[in-house]
Formats: structure tokens, sequence, C-alpha cells
């Protein structure tokens, strides 16, 4: 982007931190983020969400903040999983410039320095894209890839591949997020939808400094489903085509039994072309009902018009004079 004025730096930040059982990472993290922060604007805040951890992260958390003014903590009533935690974290933060990060240290906090510098060049977003995806296995790997290009064939938007929800998003982008009132919230592709101009940094994601990855296997392949059903209907459609796909070929093979009777008269073996036929087709018809119910099932969700969370307690910055 042509930008020849930088926009002066950063009046205020606020990072926001989606955070389940992450109490033994949190000393490290804040004594690395805070620096780093403070570096780039004096008024900041640091939104910790706690999304209902079983472990001592409140109580962490609560002890950071007698240390630090700047820490907000929004503390859940349950685990309302991370999409929720982020949402929440979008509709608190108040800076001028918002970056959602994990708190397991796998986003360096140094990133944000370069994620403000493209800001202030002009763009609205700036994503973090992981340089290496070598820290996790062969087949999440795969899956990730396979995932994106099957995302991006079929989407309204664009969802870049190996992007997460580290990213820096200016006020104007957090404002119309918050404008999405969906209640299943696939942050990636709203991030996505929201568009604004933006650029890519890129950084090395370390291992998970403690703990274990929430996401693995069957989680990840439901979010999968949550990132295809949000953003497309053509799992819906394509049944229009099958069908007539299928109605065109048993005209054909009617018309074709028909010539052939005329011909050769009546033969009655056929049990094994029944059979497959009719398992074919029944198979295909339960595909089509599950992907109608994902879809219903999403509407079902939609309609009850549940909060997206429930915020237990807010731990807001102490009241000034
Ligand atoms: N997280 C959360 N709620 C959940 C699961 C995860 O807030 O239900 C947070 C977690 O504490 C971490 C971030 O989301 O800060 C990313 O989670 P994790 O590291 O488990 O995922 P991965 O990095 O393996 O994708
Ligand atoms: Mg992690």
């Amino acid at each position: 982007m042509e930008q020849h004025i930088l926009r002066p730096p950063p009046a205020s930040i606020t990072v926001i931190c989606p955070m389940k059982n992450e109490a033994v990472n949190l000393p490290a993290f804040f004594a690395r983020l805070v620096p780093v922060i403070e570096s780039i604007a004096s008024t900041y805040e640091i939104l910790c969400v706690n999304d209902g951890s079983d472990d001592d992260t409140l109580a962490t958390l609560l002890l950071e903040r007698e240390k630090n003014p700047h820490v907000r903590i929004a503390d859940l009533s349950r685990n309302f999983g991370k999409e929720a935690a982020l949402t929440c974290g979008i509709e608190l933060a108040q800076g001028e410039i918002v970056v959602p990060m994990d708190a397991d240290l796998q986003h360096p906090p140094e990133t944000i320095v370069e994620m403000v510098q493209r800001w202030r060049e002009g763009y609205d977003v700036v994503l973090a894209k992981r340089k290496n995806r070598e820290t996790e296995g062969w087949l999440r790997r795969k899956t990730a890839k396979w995932f994106y290009s099957m995302q991006n064939e079929i989407s309204e938007v664009e969802i870049p591949a190996d992007v997460g929800d580290f990213r820096l998003m200016d006020r104007k982008v957090i404002d119309a997020l918050k404008r999405l009132p969906e209640r299943r919230r696939f942050m990636k592709g709203l991030f996505a939808w929201v568009g604004f101009p933006h650029t890519t940094v890129t950084f090395v994601c370390e291992p998970r400094l403690a703990g274990n990855s929430k996401f693995s296997g069957w989680r990840l392949w439901n979010f999968a489903l949550e990132g295809i059903t949000s953003f497309s209907t053509v799992p819906l459609r394509v049944w229009t085509y099958i069908g007539s796909g299928i109605s065109a070929l048993a005209f054909i093979s009617a018309i074709f039994l028909i010539i052939k009777t005329l011909i050769f008269g009546r033969d009655v073996p056929g049990y094994a072309s029944l059979i497959t036929s009719s398992l074919f087709l029944g198979g295909l018809q339960l595909a089509g009902l599950g992907i109608l119910g994902e879809y219903i099932g999403r509407i079902y969700g939609e309609v009850k018009q549940r909060p997206i969370y429930v915020i237990r307690d807010f731990y807001d910055f102490p009241s000034r004079p």
C-alpha cells in the first residue's frame, strides 16, 4: 500500500488472551509480554478471559493484577470454548489496536512490535503467519492443508492458510466484528468476512511452554466442520447436482431397459444390480440428510438467541479518582 505519512504510534493497545488452564504458563507469559507492550504504548490493557479453567489460572491472574493494574480479567462462568472467549475479549477491548494471542507463548510477543509497524504504514489488519508447522505432527499438517484448500474452494470468504487468531486489528475492524450477531462463532472466518486492507508478518511458532493443546483430533474435526458450514452453503447445494445427475442416469438406463426388453424380451435376473443401486441411493440420501441436519442444527442454535458467553466476575481497571 502506498502510504507516505505514517500513522502516529497507537494511543492504546489491547492484548486479548483467552485462557483455559494456563496457570503454569502465566508468569513467563506476562514476564515476556509486558515489556514488549510497554515499549509500544503506555496506555494498554492485557485483557484475560478465563475460559472456565479448573486450575489456578484465576488466582494467578489476580496476583498478576495486583502487580500490574493494566491486567483486566473476565472470568467466564464455565468453559465456553476459545471462540466464545475471544468474542468476549473483542466486546470488552478498549484499545485503539487489538491483538488476540494465546497465553501459552506459542505466539511470540515480540512479533507485535513488527505488527504495529505495519499498522502504522496504513494497514488495518496485520496477520501473523506461522513460518513453521514442524512442531506439529505430519497428520495435523496435512489435514490443516486440506482444510484450508477445501474451505477456500467452497466458501464465500478467503481464509488465509497458516494464520490463526494471532493478528493485529484496528479499532474500525473491532467495531465491525462487534456487529456480527451470530452465536456459533468461527472467528477466523468472521475475521476474514469483515475484510479491511491487510498485510502479513511471519513468526516462528514455538512449542507450547507447558500443558497440552486443547485442540486435538475430534475437536479439530468439529472445528473444521464449523468453519465450512459457517461460511458456505455449497454442501447443501451440491445435492441438487448429485440428485439431478443420478436422475439423468436413471432416465438413460430406463430407456436402455425399455429398448432392450422390446428387442430381447423380459429377463428375470437382476438382483445384484437392484441391490447395489438401492444401497447406493440409500447411502446418498442419508448423507444428504446428514448435511441438511448439520445446517438445521446451526439454524436451531441461532434461533435460540442464547448469549455467546456468561461472565461470572469482571475485574476491571482499578477505579480512578
Ligand atoms: N483456550 C480457551 N478455551 C478453550 C481452549 C483453549 O480459552 O476451550 C485457549 C488456551 O488457553 C490458549 C489458546 O486458547 O491460550 C489456544 O489453545 P491451545 O494452545 O490449546 O491450542 P493450539 O495452540 O494447540 O491450537
Ligand atoms: Mg497453543
